[in-house]
């Protein structure tokens, strides 16, 4: 780990005051052309006495805009002190999570992994499009079927089609062959350029796409392709708990990565991470943006700095091995949970190396599913799934209960045949 450490709270309180104090101040340098200002303090208490011991409110408060993306080009200088804080988060994330060479990947907190996913597929078409003239019909956005609907929104808000390849029902596991029927009939039909979405855990199941399966089959097809990981909601937990993962900046195939800091970091929401080996995000970038400083190259425009704190402070509370402690024991609960399911045969998928399991719906009586808040593959159909994620708040003693109930289900099940 080269930057990953931990930090106590008096330190970060240190390094962010100080970020704060290099953004401008509205009390003496007041900037006159810009339509930027803290939170309204008629309306916003500023002077309370607990905002002393939280830095992260106090940033909230001085509500920095972190427009535009600050790892390459200029940026906004009024807002330098906690771009600082963004880039550093952006270098860590890179090099110590996802395995990139030191400064050689582009990034940004985007709002979310529906953003971070929109900006991959924006830059890739453009890319297409601009490197080989690709036409709009040319092009196409590749993935599984378990893939998140962001894609179909990437797909719908782009004007290029959108191939789902079929998963086997019970690995999750694209299908090759049909990847190869898949590839071949969109060929056929004039595609010549693919944008890749592999998953790095699927929000349904859990299940990880291999990049270097998509990246043989189209090689075979001779398709010109790039690849984006979406590790919306295994990024945080998948590098970490698989230790020989293939699915990093190490690995060539991989240009682009989408990480999501509100779900298994608990950072509030509106915070998503976007990742792209250096070169790509120009794709992207606004030229129309003039009065930005350094223009912009992120989809969202003016966004919080303090999503971007957030992220910063969770990552140096924990330190590397804090974390790796963290999913350690989500991963042991997991087991807890699926060996009992093991023993009363409930069918279930669970990637080895992921906190989701997800059971099969007939396993599942309906009242347990509405007690437990279990989340069904579909609302418009009836369900085949429901899945469990065991978040830090999904202790034993919960999966006890829920164990205990199946129990009695499943049992009254085997009497009354
Ligand atoms: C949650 C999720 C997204 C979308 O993320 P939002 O933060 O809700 O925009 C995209 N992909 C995957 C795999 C996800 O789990």
């Amino acid at each position: 780990m080269k930057y990953w450490k931990k930090l106590s709270h008096k330190e970060q309180d240190r390094r962010i005051t100080d970020a704060l104090q290099k953004n401008i101040n509205y009390n003496d340098n007041i900037p006159i052309g810009v339509p930027v200002s803290k939170l309204d303090p008629t309306v916003f208490n500023e002077h309370v006495s607990f905002l002393k011991e939280a830095p992260l409110l106090r940033a909230f408060i001085q509500n920095p805009n972190h427009i535009g993306c600050h790892t390459m080009g200029e940026s906004e200088p009024f807002f330098e002190g906690t771009q600082e804080l963004e880039k550093e988060v952006i270098e860590l994330l890179s090099v110590d999570l996802l395995k990139a060479k030191e400064n050689s990947c582009d990034g940004y907190i985007a709002t979310g992994g529906t953003e971070a996913n929109i900006q991959a597929a924006w830059i890739y078409r453009n890319y297409f499009i601009q490197n080989f003239d690709a036409g709009i019909e040319e092009i196409a956005l590749l993935s599984s079927a378990d893939t998140h609907y962001s894609v179909s929104k990437a797909a719908n808000l782009l004007h290029i089609r959108s191939i789902g390849v079929p998963v086997n029902d019970d690995t999750r596991i694209i299908v090759p062959e049909l990847l190869d029927r898949a590839l071949e009939d969109a060929m056929n039909d004039g595609v010549k350029y693919f944008i890749v979405f592999s998953n790095m855990a699927t929000t349904m199941f859990g299940s990880v796409d291999d990049p270097d399966l998509f990246a043989q089959h189209l090689s075979k097809h001779g398709a010109a392709y790039k690849i984006h990981v979406d590790g919306a909601y295994g990024g945080f937990i998948y590098p970490v708990s698989c230790t020989n993962s293939t699915v990093n900046f190490q690995n060539p195939n991989v240009s682009s990565i989408t990480l999501d800091a509100h779900k298994m970091l608990q950072a509030p929401y509106g915070t998503g991470v976007f990742l792209a080996r250096k070169g790509l995000i120009e794709y992207v970038c606004t030229r129309e943006a003039k009065y930005v400083s350094g223009m912009d190259s992120t989809l969202c425009g003016s966004r919080s700095g303090t999503n971007a704190i957030a992220v910063w402070m969770i990552l140096y509370t924990y330190g590397a091995h804090g974390w790796y402690e963290k999913i350690s024991k989500l991963q042991l609960r997991t087991k807890w949970l699926c060996d009992r399911l093991d023993a009363m045969n409930v069918g279930y998928y669970r990637h080895p190396d992921l906190n989701i399991v997800t059971i099969r719906a007939e396993y599942v009586p309906n009242a347990i599913a509405v007690k437990y808040g279990m989340v069904p593959d579909t609302h418009t159909n009836k369900p085949e799934w429901y899945k469990i994620v065991i978040m830090d708040h999904v202790d034993i003693e919960y999966l006890q209960e829920f164990i205990a109930d199946m129990k009695v289900h499943h049992k009254t099940e085997v009497y009354a045949q």
